[in-house]
């Protein structure tokens, strides 16, 4: 028989796991946010798959190699898992740029859901009891049109504040302890109300 689908957070990367250094490739200026490392070890321990799903236009505007951004996510995942035991499922990256307007010009840019529905393929995972953990609206919509919940980690990464139904997030929270007790509260509530569809 085979397994159940597992619930999984989907963390963006820049602005909310680590410090946002526009198009940095360098891991020496990796800094993880405060409290990051303690929310995704007790989401791990509450039995969430992590992922990390990262918009790297950085990749196809030609400011670093493939092989330094693989860098950068082996020390990425080494120190999550020497500083905090925590291991992710995986890394998905969509490395091409958006039109000039910013409208994505493949299914895997945020605000697209193509990592995340990629990740759910790849790993058997049900999005419906999944999150999306971001700093923009870009990260909401991603999550709602994977028929994810997201939270909008309000970190100061949103400037444009362009709203639609699809970006609402089910909360807005500055801090991750504040991320972990609502997703574990509404985890453990009985009746749940869906994600919007699109
Ligand atoms: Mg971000
Ligand atoms: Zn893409």
């Amino acid at each position: 028989m085979m397994p159940p689908a597992r619930a999984a957070i989907f963390v963006d990367k820049d602005g909310t796991l680590v410090d946002d250094v526009p198009y940095n490739a360098d891991p020496a200026l990796l800094r993880f946010k405060p409290g990051a490392l303690a929310a995704l070890s007790a989401l791990a321990a509450r039995g969430f798959v992590l992922l990390v799903a990262s918009n790297q236009s950085g990749l196809a505007r030609g400011f670093f190699t493939r092989v330094q951004f693989t860098l950068l996510q082996a020390v990425l995942e080494r120190r999550l898992l020497e500083e905090a035991g925590v291991a992710l499922l995986d890394v998905m990256i969509c490395p091409h740029a958006p039109a000039a307007d910013g409208t994505p010009q493949c299914p895997c840019r945020k605000p697209a859901p193509g990592l995340l529905l990629r990740a759910a393929r790849r790993h058997r995972l049900d999005l419906g009891r999944s999150w999306m953990v971001g700093d923009t609206l870009d990260d909401v919509e991603a999550g709602h049109r994977a028929g994810c919940r997201s939270i909008l980690f309000d970190s100061g990464g949103e400037t444009l504040w362009r709203h639609t139904p699809l970006r609402r997030p089910e909360v807005c929270l500055g801090e991750w302890d504040e991320v972990v007790h609502h997703i574990l509260a509404a985890d453990a509530a009985p009746a749940r109300t869906a994600a919007v569809q699109p």
